[in-house]
């Protein structure tokens, strides 16, 4: 069982939980390692986001807790930096790249916001052509290296967040199958982390977690590293199907996981 989560929202973005009661739960749970992402900060929606005031005040509570804590548990700082933030993420521990919007025509879309606005989105921006519509997002996806600098890449397939059972595309369709193989192999020349993200697995969204098992077959057959996290935005849900996600990643060939210690990542034996 993986003791550790670096992919961890607070009240300070569309967390329901504070900063401590996540260390607290953490410690509770037997956890040796907790690393805090809060959401980057954009321009044009800052409904779920840390404004740039809060992220100075998350880097300091966060900065208190590493000290209170460090005799019980170990505490990073990171960053998930969306795609479209402009600015330097400096001073974190690591950073987390994600794309949760497409620009299309000047219209920023929200992928994980709701399957209804998503649809009218799709419908009206690109004339109800899913495909074309997730070219769009995979291109980003390829890009997140170049454009974030990250450490850890988050949920890559976001795009399924509302198509479980292939409610608006079949995701077995050759399109939709390249545009994912061609953002990977983007993806793994630079040799960091996929994360395995069970967060719509914890608000009841999806059964799996992302990204799909023939992507992270796909991975591990190119010697990708992965991680666990939880994406997790309630205190009770740390470790939200962690033991699933784990057998999974068995099952895809993985013999080890990446966790994050003072010395950098290191592989965990799963
Ligand atoms: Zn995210
Ligand atoms: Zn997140």
């Amino acid at each position: 069982m993986i003791k550790s989560n670096f992919h961890t929202h607070t009240s300070y973005c569309d967390g329901q939980s504070t900063a401590e009661e996540m260390v607290k739960e953490a410690i509770k749970e037997n956890f040796t390692a907790l690393g805090f992402s809060g959401h980057s900060y954009t321009s044009f929606d800052e409904s779920y986001a840390m404004s740039l005031a809060n992220e100075q005040k998350y880097k300091d509570e966060i900065a208190n807790l590493k000290g209170k804590y460090k005799s019980k548990i170990m505490i990073f700082c990171g960053l998930e930096l969306d795609f479209f933030s402009d600015y330097e993420a400096l001073g974190y521990d690591y950073i987390i790249g994600s794309v949760h919007y497409v620009k299309k025509d000047g219209v920023v879309v929200p992928v994980d916001l709701s399957p209804e606005s998503l649809k009218d989105n799709v419908n009206n921006l690109w004339g109800g052509d899913w495909f074309n519509f997730t070219e769009d997002y995979y291109n980003l996806v390829s890009l997140l290296q170049a454009k974030t600098k990250a450490d850890i890449y988050g949920h890559i397939d976001l795009v399924l967040k509302f198509n479980e059972a292939n409610r608006f595309f079949d995701q077995t369709d050759k399109r939709y199958v390249n545009q994912v193989l061609e953002a990977v192999d983007s993806l793994l020349e630079a040799d960091k982390i996929f994360e395995v993200n069970t967060g719509a697995m914890a608000n009841g969204l999806r059964t799996i977690p992302y990204p799909e098992k023939w992507i992270l077959k796909y991975i591990n057959s190119k010697g990708g590293k992965v991680m666990l996290s939880s994406d997790c935005h309630n205190a009770q849900k740390l470790a939200y199907g962690f033991d699933s996600a784990a057998e999974i990643l068995k099952d895809c060939g993985f013999k080890e996981v990446y966790t994050l210690n003072q010395s950098g990542f290191e592989p965990v034996k799963l």
